[in-house]
């Protein structure tokens, strides 16, 4: 059987971003994808916000990773000279009862090793954005915008200059554990096997079906699968502010935000919706309730500005209710399987903690 040092599953941000940082080790690497081609799937349905690292729980992975992640990502950025925009965002009350949260989400992201946060009068937030309808704002300084394709593009050429290989439409369809390694079974046109010394599931949505299709793979640290799919509507016409706009957020969700990409364009979403069956569909009437949540922002939102625009999928495991859940990396020190990582609920932040995630699996796999 043929043997390959390092087999990664999954040609996402965070598969690409391990195969650089694996093959900057010197390691032998492949990028084994079951699409046609590589970050088609959540990495390229997302809004592609360079997030801050404001609402998670301190020394989560979701907070460390978030954090360090964005400084490396807007670094690397602009090394490479891909587009992305520092365009900062307003975390905005409309309420008295929202203005007192505002200081507890400024120390809260401060905790974080959140750097350039700042509470704002509504007079303050207005001479910045004065479409805007508030009774106070946080400014958050380090947020931005990236071309989410061009920084993948980056990462594969790097990983590839650096002799690893990504084999497109070539899905794992299983495997099996065993003494000498992971025995892999590749389906597609030409199937096949091979043993790798070290696997990496970075299969994002299939990640955990993915682990329990190995055999030997301990059944209790494989968790649950929910998807929770986000809806987008874009807004026709120009979009009257030039920073990305969040209401304070309500307990589960972030609320009905405004993100721009890099053209200008604003959108809003994603909303929440849970999904059986994978169906990247936008239901046109999930826009009825967009307006009057952004007009307690925006009051000038025109009638039937709406569009349906597109949809990603949270690769939840946790069931709905349930507290939210941090980001899921296993190596051998939590299920005991040598030369095994799985990265499961890879959502948000996952573009932008795409970097530290990858040094972390990097340093799990020395
Ligand atoms: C609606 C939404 C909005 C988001 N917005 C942001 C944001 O603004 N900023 C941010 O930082 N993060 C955001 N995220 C999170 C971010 O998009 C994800 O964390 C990130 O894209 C996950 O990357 P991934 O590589 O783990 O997964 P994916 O991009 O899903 O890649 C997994 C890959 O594995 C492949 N695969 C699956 N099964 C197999 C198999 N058996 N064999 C081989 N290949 C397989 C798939 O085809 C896919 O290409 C958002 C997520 C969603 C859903």
């Amino acid at each position: 059987m043929e043997e390959v040092d390092c087999v990664i599953a999954g040609a996402g941000v965070v598969g690409l971003a391990i195969a650089r940082a694996l093959s900057a080790r010197g390691r032998e690497v492949l990028i084994l994808e079951g699409e046609d081609a590589f970050g088609t799937v959540t990495s390229a349905r997302n809004s592609e916000v360079i997030h801050a690292g404001i609402y998670y729980p301190k020394d989560s992975f979701m907070a460390r990773f978030c954090v360090a992640g964005r400084r490396e990502l807007y670094a690397y950025l602009q090394e490479r000279g891909i587009a992305h925009r520092n365009c900062g965002k307003l975390i905005v009350a409309t309420s008295d009862a929202e203005v007192d949260q505002l200081a507890a989400i400024k120390g809260r992201a401060e905790a974080n090793g959140v750097e350039g946060m700042r509470v704002l009068s509504a007079e303050e937030a207005r001479a910045m954005e004065p479409a805007l309808a508030c009774k106070g704002a946080v400014l958050s300084q380090t947020t931005g915008i990236s071309d989410s394709h061009a920084y993948m593009l980056a990462l594969l050429g790097d990983a590839e200059a650096q002799g690893a290989t990504l084999a497109c439409r070539a899905p794992v369809v299983g495997g099996r554990i065993g003494d000498e390694g992971i025995e892999l079974q590749i389906g597609g046109a030409d199937p096949m096997s091979l043993r790798a010394r070290l696997f990496i599931n970075a299969a994002g949505l299939q990640a955990p079906a993915l682990a329990r299709s190995l055999t030997g793979m301990p059944a209790d640290h494989v968790p649950g699968t929910w998807w929770a799919k986000g809806n987008y509507f874009t807004l026709t016409g120009r979009s009257p502010f030039s920073r990305l706009i969040y209401p304070v957020p309500v307990p589960g969700g972030l609320g009905t935000h405004l993100t721009l990409d890099l053209a200008g364009q604003a959108r809003f979403g994603p909303d929440v919706e849970w999904i059986e069956r994978i169906d990247y569909e936008v239901n046109p009437r999930r826009g009825d309730s967009f307006y009057a949540a952004i007009r307690r922002y925006w009051p000038d939102l025109p009638d039937d500005a709406l569009q349906p625009a597109y949809s990603g999928i949270r690769p939840k495991i946790v069931p709905p209710g349930a507290p939210a859940q941090d980001f899921v990396i296993q190596g051998e020190a939590m299920h005991g399987v040598r030369g095994l990582v799985n990265l499961f609920g890879i959502e948000s932040p996952g573009l932008t903690a795409s970097l530290a995630i990858a040094e972390h699996v990097a340093g799990l796999a020395a």
